[in-house]
């Protein structure tokens, strides 16, 4: 039982609540509370005083490829294609995974320091990012998206599949985990219909989410279209019958009217991924006007390759900061909406229906934010505070399923001094075989 006492948070209609005690028992907000006078503190394991704190719900990173922290950096000026295919993939094809146990935990170290409590994932090797949201506890929905070009390619021989059913196979096997899975189509460019008809029927048969990158830059777009009867990515993976299962769709940069309504008759998400689409020269989407449109709106970060952090807080204000900017309205989109956004959508997004705000009876995957630190004072409005003066180091605490995960400065479950050391030896091992 850990209690957090005399601390304000943030209700589930983002209304700034202080002088509150939040016990949190069996990974749970179990008990919200304003009168302590007759308290025994003792019967807690750990109490914690929350003056200048506050609590909220903890942030939800739709679109990331986590290990990619250890290519941060390592392709840059490049626009997607040649990005990816030049640098990228090349990399990736020498990975194993233990460098993506690594990768992924210097990554989950960043999400838990900057405030993340759940992600959604799409990479390679996936035996070693299983491994590290296990050990850290973080949240994730983890997929390795089918690629190929080779229309006879079947989907159960290849690598990708072999991956996802190593994870169904462990979450059934580890009822306790944090890990999740999704399925994952890498996007229309990188594959045949019939590799993704055979993605969307293993989705079906699992009853899973599906994972896509849509829409991401105009060549995309315009290719796509000309190859499927000017159908763009949406309107394609809608004809194949994807949007059957729930379709997480990463960047829609160029979601066309008809795309949005798409998405939105089939209960779809669209997750805006600003900080990338701006560094590789792809644009960027008008979220306000899939607010207006009525879509279910969350936000990412992408790969730490493209952006070059995981930092949803840095993210949350970019995208807010371009949506005033494009549309010329500085009431374009309200603090409250982004917070909403990298919260409460979130969750929703992942089916995860107890958790995503702070209330009694959700999952305790929260953060403590300090409140007391000059970038943070005065408040007279604390959304607009934790939107547009917010940095990293305001974050205080991460928990998630009621567990310290960091906590000033520390990591719970990471030994984050090797991580960063068996990361530099996998740089130097990666740029020898690369060179
Ligand atoms: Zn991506």
């Amino acid at each position: 039982m850990i209690l957090f006492k005399n601390i304000d948070y943030l209700d589930e209609n983002f209304k700034w609540i202080k002088n509150a005690n939040i016990l949190i028992k069996n990974k749970k907000i179990d008990k919200i509370f304003f009168e302590n006078k007759n308290l025994d503190f003792s019967k807690f394991d750990h109490v914690i005083d929350g003056k200048n704190k506050l609590i909220m719900s903890g942030l939800f990173n739709l679109h990331s490829h986590v290990p990619m922290t250890l290519l941060r950096g390592y392709g840059e000026g490049l626009n997607l294609q040649d990005w990816l295919y030049k640098k990228i993939f090349p990399f990736e094809a020498t990975m194993t995974a233990r460098d993506t146990y690594y990768g992924a935990l210097l990554g989950i170290s960043e999400l838990l320091s900057s405030g993340t409590v759940s992600f959604s994932d799409m990479y390679l090797r996936l035996q070693g990012i299983v491994d590290a949201v296990d050990q850290s506890g973080i949240k994730a929905n983890l997929t390795n998206t089918a690629t190929g070009m080779d229309p006879h390619l079947i989907y159960t021989d290849d690598s990708s599949y072999i991956e996802e059913k190593y994870v169904l196979d462990y979450i059934k096997s580890h009822p306790g985990t944090t890990v999740r899975t999704d399925a994952g189509i890498h996007a229309e460019y990188t594959s045949t219909p019939q590799l993704a008809e055979q993605v969307i029927d293993f989705a079906k048969q699992n009853n899973l989410s599906i994972q896509i990158h849509v829409s991401e830059t105009a060549k995309e777009q315009k290719e796509c279209q000309a190859r499927h009867q000017g159908k763009t990515p949406i309107e394609y993976f809608y004809s194949l019958g994807a949007f059957e299962q729930k379709c997480i769709l990463a960047h829609g940069v160029y979601a066309t009217d008809n795309d949005l309504n798409i998405v939105k008759e089939n209960n779809a998400v669209l997750v805006h991924n600003p900080a990338s689409n701006l560094k590789l020269g792809s644009g960027f989407a008008n979220i306000k006007k899939w607010l207006d449109n009525g879509n279910h709106v969350c936000l990412g970060t992408d790969g730490a390759a493209s952006n070059n952090d995981l930092d949803m807080f840095q993210e949350i204000r970019l995208a807010a900061l371009l949506s005033n900017g494009l549309n010329r309205d500085a009431n374009s989109i309200t603090p409250i909406d982004m917070l909403k956004i990298s919260t409460i959508n979130g969750a929703m997004a992942q089916n995860q229906t107890e958790s995503g705000c702070i209330k009694e009876g959700n999952y305790a995957d929260l953060i403590l934010i300090d409140l007391d630190t000059p970038n943070m004072q005065p408040i007279y409005d604390l959304p607009t505070n934790l939107v547009y003066s917010i940095n990293q180091k305001n974050i205080y605490l991460t928990m998630v399923n009621g567990e310290i995960l960091y906590q000033d400065n520390e990591f719970k479950t990471i030994d984050i001094e090797k991580v960063k050391a068996e990361v530099k030896k996998i740089q130097k091992e990666k740029l020898n075989i690369l060179s």
